[in-house]
This record gives structure tokens, C-alpha cells and sequence, in this order.
């Protein structure tokens, strides 16, 4: 018999598209369209329905970017269309373009009540089925022209820079017949050519299907597709009863929708795609008793509360019979690198708090699947609040090394371990398509040990989550030979018998670095000074009212915290801390900050007002978790001057010199840092002839995705500034030295402060710059004169070694590396540590090249600033100011001292009296991280701690108060008795004795003895 694949498969697919498809709605009825446009900003339904509406037509454009057109269609139902399935079709210049990320709108009835989403692939909204004929129908539509973005340059990011022309056209709306029939017959064929196209030609079964598929398109009448679709139906059954094999993969396939918190659309526009996709999926919910949706954001299901009240009733029933289902426990899906300890903590226990007091429930999976790589302290914490799980697919994303896992144990910097599974697809936002199914069988990981694996489907962002022909696609392959089995069910179904089948799956020990993104730590400078700044005012509001309630009765801001605390979590969904979402985002964000710091900044002061009463005593308060000039940590005095010496001040044709008896340091003409001589080791601290705190600047421009990625070859060119404008010398205090050097480049200014304080191995730098560079990489330098095979970053509750040579392929892929305070980096007997107050992107190299005998440099540089165009054109543009210290001689435990004060400076205050701390902590290895009251109000003091160097500490912590109580407890302060028993804890009055392990985060639950 002669073979003619090809051509089988062309006859298909133009069947398909030319025949099928177009006879899915038969019978169509015009509607009247009117449409009212809104001036500004949207408008709940209420005053939409209310507008005035003028006629419009079909083929009209609407809709200048980021505009709302409401828009009213009108009609009956003719009687020549009784018993059929009625639907409205609209289609609002969809284009025939993929689902999500354009036009979108949300379906209403007369009365304001939501109906559905309208999106690309899933247009209609329900009239009559059946229709009896002769029914009224008015329905509208809220239009979001939101402008599509393609990577390329463009002005529509922003409001402010918008064109004033519509972007959309309203291509139809009318009412059709949907042929049941004719649907049943797509699905049909759609599911079993796409299975045959994956099936070797070797196997038997493609070609009985491929034949199945050939009589069907035999018996199929093209003149009359709807009359004949049965009958063509009944040459698939056949193919379409024969079960899967029994080794068939197993799939849990869940249902999904990826919407981005904010991105290439501002806040306010995501409130509105949660609206849409949550009605389609409540709407969907009912037809189809099987589906199963997971939606992971505490914050999405919140903003529905708010402004969609009626979804949100709809909602909490289908979570209450299961098919809603919230997952991840997060506040947001947020980025994980760059959050602090203390608010990756929160994005759980706001996340949990939530979900527990809406719906009684509590996920155990943890649920990000697309957040730019992993941090190492995520097992433990993720353990800590409660989950058994994790889930993620990005490590697919890696550029240079594949992960070897799809269902592993991941190992965090503290040995916990969390059972993890990557959807093994690839994607989060499958169709549930032929190639998603056969593709993720090839490529999962685990043959041979597991049989399992997740497939969240359902269209994101706006996409309008899973449509009726995903429901129907899963039941066709719910038991189908050649494919694998697939099963809509719950998360935690899947987790449970992926960790019964396979207990003893491989570990992943470490950070999971994506290969990727490398930019995120850097672009959009504002949101990661903003961040930082934010929580360590977080942590001192929380500690001055918590003592100030403690010994005053001072009322504790629950609420104004919790508030605060949620938009500060927000602010690190995967798009916005990491700097990759439109101007628009980033300006809001922007502004978000200033109010948060002065909200913050209001409560501190009236709790410390509060806690010192009145008086005019000149008082510093030090919220630190290290004693500081005589304050003690955690408390307010008057502290001491200290006798300290001089820093003495020379200066010469050939540069300047600061000495403070503990370091010399060098500054050459051209305003670098030449030479510092660490006088208390007796050795250099910089490379002989090098020199540091130089501005290196570096094209940067990435192959794809430019806020996101900096790409390796970036290094391939770098410019050094060292053209000098001005240098001054600052001497007049003798306590402190300055030199501050101007520099003028191109179109940008920079001034670089160096100051050296007496008493302290510190030298500190503020950099200020006015920045007009775009696509450019700042970097400053440091080559540090020491011999180091790996450098030390902190992150959350901890730090995390990195080799800085390049040896395999996974060392090499890691050339940009984020880290919190401080890195450091050393050798045995001496170290040094570079901290900063706001910048996250850091690399560490053997350069510059030195001898070929003996001890290599060690550059240790901080990323300032990037000017990427996509998707904000003028990222960065404008004033900037960097603060970063080099600590000299610096163990580990002085590395994280020093990065707690870059970034938590003591606070002058005049008061009547000091204030005792309300804890101390004995061991300096145990580092107090939050003070605050419990949330379940009862007044309870919360101790959060944990050991910083990475040993065992044994720590003795004593309360100033008297205290009836002493536990452990978990993240959301609740008992448990597996927590408890990792952390014995003996009391004796005042007096709490903790042994804890290497980096182990531990939560204390102090209740005071009167109240
Ligand atoms: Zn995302």
C-alpha cells in the first residue's frame, strides 16, 4: 500500500478550519449595539449601566489604549432558533490572536450581576438553552482596551505618554446557534489527530486513528456539516473507546489561570482580570462538575471581595464544594530572591491567615510556578508555615543547564526538605493539547520510579482561565490508548500519591538559581530601595509598638500593620520587585513606598513617644539586633560618645589619605581608591595596583527581554569612569572624613562620597547618580586582595556559598548572583565584606588576572543601575543614591552586624526615660529578626530568631518582663508539636534556654504574666 502521510494530514487540518469550525454556530441574528465610553478610569458596574449610551456598530473602532467602553447589545431571540443552544457572540478585535494580554471584557446582565468573561477563546456568553424563541436579551459588556506589548519599545506603558487613537475594533456581536453536534465532532477530531501526530509511525495505533480520521472525513457531507456530524462522530468512536494501556503516565491535570499580579498592565487592570477569568470559571464550574480550578493568590481572591462582591459569593460556594480550589498560601506569587526573611514569612502567614478566616482551609502545596529562580531558605520556611509541598515549572527556563528533576526532595541552606514537583509540560497554562500531553510524557524525569505527574491547564493572564473545550478534551483522554491517562483532580491528590509512590525521590540541595532573568536584581532601581527600606521600617514600627503595648498599654496598630504588611507584599509579585512590569506599574509603585515609609515612620515615632514618655532627653533608639554605640539592641538610651581617635586627613598632588589607626586608606587623583592597608592584620585589603570603588559601565543589551535578562557577553566591553570633575575633602570632623568626588559622563552625573568614621574597620561610600544612560550596566568594584574559592551571600535567615570560579557549566551559568545586606568574601584568618542598603544584583570574579604564581584577586562588584527600554522605555531615568560599606578584616558575624546597620540606622529621639529592651539574646550567633504581638491579639509576644553563622548556637533569652509562658511555635504561631521538638526550649523564670541548628529559624511564643 502506498503511504501518503503528508497528505492525510493536510486533508485534516484543512477539514478542520475550513469545514467544521465554521459550522460550530449555525443561525445567526444581528443584535443592536449601543455603547457609552468612559473619560478616565473604570467605574463599578452600577455607574456603568447608568451611563449614556449612544448606537454603535459592528465594525466601529473603540478604545484608545487602557480606556473602558461599556457597551449594551440588545435583541430577541427569533422563534426559527427554539431549542437550539443560544448564545451572543462577541468578539472585540480579537484578531484571531492568542488569548490573553489584549482587549478583553466582562459580560453583565441588566441588573449589574457579572455573567462571564469575554476573551479570544471563549467569546459567547449563554442565552437559552434551549431557547424557546421570542426571549429578550440585553447584555453588557465592560470593554478594557488594554494595548497589546511585543517586546518592542513603546510608548503605551504609561497613561502619560499614551496616543489618544483607538486600538480595537467590535468585529462582531450578534446571536448564533451553538451545533452541539458539530462541537462534539471538532473535539473528536482534535483530540485524536493531535494524539496521532505524537504517536511514532512505527506504532499501530496512529495508524487507526489516522484511518478512523480518513473515514470520518469520507463520510462527512461538506454541504452539510451539521446534518452529518453524527454519523461522522460514529467513525471516531471506535478509536475514541479504546483505553489507555495499563503503564500509561498518569497525569493530574488541574485547572489554572496565571494571572500576574501586575505587569504589562497596572494593579487596577488585574483587579478586573481576576473579575473576568473568576466569573468564566464559577460560570464553568456548574456545566462541568469535574473541573477543578487552583488559584494561589490570598491577594487576588481579597481585591474580588472588594470589588466583585456577587463572583466573590460564587466563588466561596464552588470553594466550599471543592471545585475552587485555593492553593500556594501566599499573599502574592512573589519574587523569592529579593524579599527579606521576615516578609517571605508574611507573603505565608498573610496568605494562610486569609484562606483559613474566608474559607477554613489551609493549602499544603506551595504554588509558584513562574517566580525568577528559588531561594535556598525557602524548604525550611515553606515547612515552618505549614506545607508539605512545592511546585514550580521555571527551572525549565534555564539557558545554559537542564534541571535533572521533575519530583524531587529540595534541600534548603538549613537541611529541610519540601516534596517538590515541575510539571514535567513545561507550562502552567496548558490547552491539555496532544503535543502538552506527549511532550510532558518525554520529557519527565522519573521514569521508572514514578508514574505520575501535574498538568495545569487553562488560559492566564487575562486569557480567561480553562474553556469548555479543555473539560471536553480531558474527558476524552481520560482513559485513551496512546495517550496518557489523565485525571482532573486536586493538587494536593497529586502530591500525596506522587510522595507515596516515590518516598525516596532524588534531592536538590542548594538554591534553585535560574539561568535567567539575571536583571531582575537590578532594573528598576527604586522598587529594590523601596522594598528594602520598607521592611526594616516594618521590623522597627512592629518592635517600638510592641514594647511600647508591652509597657504602656499603648494600643498595637494590628490593622495599620497588616495593611501596610499587604501592600509591601504585593509589591514583590514576580513582576514588580523584580522591576519587569510597564512605567505605569513602577510609578504607582514608586509612590506606594513613599506612603508606606510615611505611615511607618508615624507609627514608630508615636510608639516611641509612647515608650520614652515625656521629657527632652536626647535618646537613640536601636532597633537592631546588635548592641551599637552603647544602645543596646533592641533598646533605647542615651548611649555613649566613646572615646574614639581621630581620623587624620592628608592630601598632596598624588592623592589623599585617611587614617584612623585601624585602616590607611588611599585615594588617587583620578578619585578611586587605590590602596587600603588594614593596620591591625598588617596587610593590604585591595589587589596591589588595582583600584576600587571604580564605576564600570557595560552595554547591556540582552539578546530578549530586556528588563529581565543580562546576558554574558555584557562583559565583552566596559568603560572604567575615571574622569574627575572635583574633588573635596572634607576634614573639619575629626570623628569622620570625607572625600567626595564629582564625576560628568555623557549626559549623566555621578558624585561617589568616601568616608572613613574613627574606631571602625569601615569604609563607606554613598554613590549619587544622575542617570541618562539606557541599555548601560553600573557596576562598582572591589578587587579584594584574597584568595577565595567561593563567596558568601545573605539570604532570608541565613547566606549561601557560590563558587567564584567557573569550573562546569552550573558555575559558569551563575555570573550574576543576588544576594541581601552583604557578601563576603575571604580566606582562612582574613575576610571582607561588601554590604549595601538597597541594591540586590552582585559578581564575584578572579580578576583582574593576576600572577600565574600564587594567590588570584578576588572583584567582588555591586550592580547599580540598568537602563532597559522593554517594557518601561525610561527605566532608571533620573536621581539615584547608593549607600555600601567595605567591612575589612570581617568574619561572617560581622558581615551580618554590619549589614543590619547599613540598613537599620539608630534613631534619635527626646524623650523622658530609656527603655530595657524587651529580650536579650546571649550568643551573637542568634540573631533576633522580629519583635512584635501575636495576630491572634491576645497580646502574646512574638520572638522570631535564628542562628546566622550556619553552626549550633546555644543562646540564653531573657525578657525585661515577667513571663508566665514560654513556646515554640510555627509560622502562623499556632503549636505544633514536630516544631516544637526541633527546638527545645527550657524556661526558668525570666529566662528561656534554645539550642538551635545550623540557619534554624525559630518562633517564640513569650505570654507575659500580669495583664
Ligand atoms: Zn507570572
Amino acid at each position: 500500500m502506498h503511504r501518503s502521510l503528508a497528505n492525510l494530514t493536510e486533508r485534516i487540518e484543512r477539514a478542520l478550519h475550513e469545514r467544521l469550525i465554521p459550522a460550530l454556530y449555525r443561525d445567526t441574528e444581528p443584535v443592536h449595539v449601543e455603547a457609552a465610553h468612559l473619560p478616565g478610569e473604570p467605574v463599578p458596574a452600577a455607574e456603568g449601566l447608568a451611563m449614556a449610551y449612544a448606537p454603535f456598530a459592528v465594525g466601529q473602532p473603540w478604545g484608545p489604549a487602557w480606556r473602558t467602553t461599556w457597551f449594551r447589545f440588545s435583541g430577541e431571540v427569533p422563534a426559527r432558533m427554539r431549542g437550539g443552544r443560544v448564545e451572543l457572540l462577541v468578539d472585540l478585535g480579537f484578531e484571531r490572536a492568542g488569548p490573553g494580554f489584549r482587549s478583553e471584557g466582562l459580560a453583565y446582565t441588566a441588573d449589574g450581576t457579572p455573567i462571564k468573561g469575554i476573551e479570544p477563546r471563549t467569546a459567547y456568553v449563554p442565552v437559552a438553552r434551549p431557547a424557546a424563541g421570542g426571549e429578550r436579551v440585553e447584555v453588557y459588556v465592560e470593554a478594557a482596551a488594554n494595548p497589546r506589548f511585543d517586546g518592542s519599545v513603546s510608548p503605551l506603558g504609561d497613561p502619560e505618554t499614551l496616543p489618544d487613537r483607538p486600538l480595537y475594533r467590535l468585529d462582531r456581536a450578534e446571536l448564533a446557534v451553538l451545533d452541539e453536534e458539530v462541537h462534539a465532532l471538532v473535539l473528536d477530531v482534535q483530540v485524536l489527530h493531535q494524539l496521532a501526530l505524537q504517536l511514532a509511525e512505527t506504532d499501530t495505533r496512529h495508524h487507526t486513528i489516522r484511518r478512523s480520521l480518513e473515514l470520518m472525513l469520507d463520510e462527512l457531507d461538506v454541504a452539510d456539516v451539521s446534518g452529518g456530524a453524527a454519523a461522522a462522530r460514529a467513525r471516531l468512536s471506535g478509536a475514541l473507546a479504546s483505553p489507555a494501556v495499563p503503564s500509561a503516565h498518569r497525569i493530574t491535570a488541574v485547572g489554572h489561570a496565571h494571572i500576574d499580579s501586575a505587569w504589562l498592565w497596572p494593579v487596577r487592570e488585574t483587579i478586573r482580570k481576576c473579575s473576568r477569568t473568576f466569573s468564566n470559571v464559577v460560570a464553568l464550574a456548574d456545566e462541568y462538575p469535574e473541573l477543578v480550578f487552583a488559584c494561589s493568590s490570598a491577594q487576588q481572591y481579597a481585591w474580588l471581595r472588594e470589588h466583585h462582591p456577587t463572583v466573590y459569593r460564587r466563588v466561596a460556594e464552588k470553594v466550599a464544594t471543592g471545585q475552587f480550589l485555593p492553593v500556594g498560601g501566599m499573599w502574592v506569587e512573589s519574587d523569592t530572591n529579593m524579599p527579606g526573611g521576615e516578609a517571605l514569612v508574611r507573603q505565608f502567614t498573610q496568605g494562610k491567615r486569609f484562606f483559613a478566616a474566608e474559607f477554613g482551609v489551609e493549602p499544603r502545596e506551595v504554588w509558584l510556578p513562574d517566580s525568577f529562580g528559588y531561594s535556598a531558605a525557602l524548604p525550611q520556611l515553606a515547612r515552618l508555615a505549614g506545607f508539605r509541598w512545592f511546585l514550580s515549572q521555571k527551572m525549565s527556563w534555564n539557558q545554559t543547564n537542564r534541571f535533572p528533576h521533575h519530583t524531587f526532595w529540595w534541600e534548603g541552606v538549613d537541611g529541610s526538605r519540601v516534596f517538590t514537583h515541575f510539571p514535567p509540560a513545561d507550562t502552567y497554562s496548558s490547552e491539555l493539547s496532544g503535543q502538552d500531553l506527549a511532550y510532558g510524557v518525554r520529557n519527565f524525569a522519573e521514569h521508572g520510579r514514578s508514574t505520575v505527574s501535574l498538568l495545569p491547564f487553562g488560559y492566564g493572564d487575562g486569557g480567561g482561565g480553562p474553556t469548555r473545550e479543555m473539560l471536553e478534551t480531558a474527558r476524552r483522554v481520560a482513559d485513551l490508548e496512546g495517550s496518557p491517562r489523565v485525571a482532573i483532580r486536586t493538587p494536593a491528590e497529586f502530591f500525596a500519591e506522587a510522595e507515596r509512590e516515590y518516598p525516596d525521590a532524588p534531592v536538590w540541595s542548594g538554591e534553585m538559581y535560574l539561568e535567567h532573568h539575571r536583571g531582575t536584581y537590578t532594573s528598576q532601581s527604586a522598587m529594590k530601595r523601596g522594598n528594602r527600606r520598607t521592611e526594616h521600617l516594618l521590623r522597627e514600627a512592629e518592635l517600638w509598638s510592641a514594647a511600647a503595648a508591652l509597657r504602656t498599654g499603648h494600643p498595637y496598630p494590628y490593622a495599620a500593620l497588616d495593611a501596610v504588611w499587604q501592600e509591601t507584599l504585593l509589591l514583590q509579585f514576580h513582576d514588580i520587585l523584580p522591576g519587569s512590569s510597564i512605567a505605569w506599574v513602577h510609578r504607582e509603585a514608586r509612590q506606594t513606598y513613599a506612603r508606606l515609609a510615611d505611615r511607618l515612620e508615624g507609627m514608630i515615632e508615636a510608639a516611641l513617644t509612647a515608650l520614652t514618655g515625656p521629657g527632652s532627653v536626647p535618646l537613640t533608639a536601636n532597633a537592631a539586633p546588635h548592641e551599637r554605640d552603647g544602645v543596646p539592641a533592641l533598646g533605647v538610651s542615651a548611649g555613649h560618645g566613646g572615646d574614639v581617635p581621630a581620623v587624620s586627613v592628608r592630601s598632596g598632588p598624588d592623592g589623599t589619605v585617611l587614617d584612623n589607626g585601624l585602616l590607611r586608606v588611599r585615594l588617587g587623583p583620578d578619585g578611586t581608591v587605590s590602596a587600603i592597608r588594614d593596620l591591625v592584620a598588617d596587610r593590604d585589603v585591595l589587589r596591589p595596583g588595582t583600584a576600587a570603588n571604580v564605576l564600570q559601565l557595560h552595554p547591556d543589551t540582552p539578546n530578549r527581554f530586556d528588563a529581565w535578562d543580562i546576558d554574558a557577553f555584557y562583559r565583552h566591553r566596559r568603560r572604567d569612569l575615571t574622569g574627575v570633575a572635583k574633588i573635596v575633602v572634607e576634614a573639619d570632623d575629626p570623628r569622620q572624613a570625607r572625600v567626595r568626588v564629582t564625576r560628568d559622563d555623557r549626559s549623566s552625573g555621578y558624585v561617589q562620597t568616601v568616608s572613613l568614621a574613627a574606631g571602625e574597620r569601615v569604609l563607606r561610600f554613598t554613590t549619587e547618580v544622575d542617570w541618562h544612560e539606557r541599555e548601560t550596566l553600573l557596576k562598582v568594584a572591589f578587587p579584594i586582595d584574597v584568595q577565595a574559592a567561593q563567596s558568601s551571600s545573605e539570604i532570608q535567615f541565613g547566606h549561601l556559598q557560590r563558587p567564584t570560579h567557573t569550573n562546569t557549566s552550573w558555575d559558569a551559568a551563575r555570573f550574576e548572583i543576588c544576594a541581601h545586606r552583604w557578601l563576603h568574601v575571604g580566606e582562612p584568618g582574613y575576610g571582607v565584606a561588601l554590604v549595601n542598603d538597597g541594591t540586590y544584583g552582585h559578581d564575584v570574579t578572579r580578576q583582574p588576572p593576576g600572577d600565574v604564581l600564587g594567590a588570584q584577586p578576588t572583584t567582588v562588584r555591586l550592580s547599580l543601575l540598568r537602563g532597559p527600554r522593554y517594557p518601561d522605555p525610561n527605566t532608571d531615568q533620573g536621581s539615584h543614591q547608593f549607600g555600601y560599606a567595605l567591612v575589612c578584616g570581617a568574619e561572617i558575624a560581622d558581615a551580618v552586624r554590619e549589614g543590619y546597620r547599613a540598613n537599620l540606622p539608630v534613631r534619635r529621639h527626646l524623650g523622658g526615660r530609656a527603655v530595657a529592651p524587651l529580650v536579650e539574646v546571649t550568643n551573637p550567633a542568634v540573631v533576633v529578626e522580629a519583635v512584635k504581638l501575636a495576630d491572634d491579639r491576645s497580646g502574646d509576644v512574638i520572638i522570631r530568631l535564628y542562628e546566622a553563622l550556619g553552626g549550633r548556637a546555644r543562646t540564653r533569652l531573657t525578657a525585661s518582663f515577667d513571663l508566665a509562658e514560654a513556646r515554640v511555635c510555627d509560622l502562623l504561631e499556632r503549636d505544633d508539636a514536630e516544631i516544637g521538638a526541633l527546638a527545645p526550649v527550657a524556661v526558668e523564670g525570666n529566662l528561656v534556654e534554645l539550642a538551635l541548628k545550623p540557619f534554624q529559624v525559630v518562633t517564640l511564643r513569650l505570654r507575659p504574666a500580669r495583664r
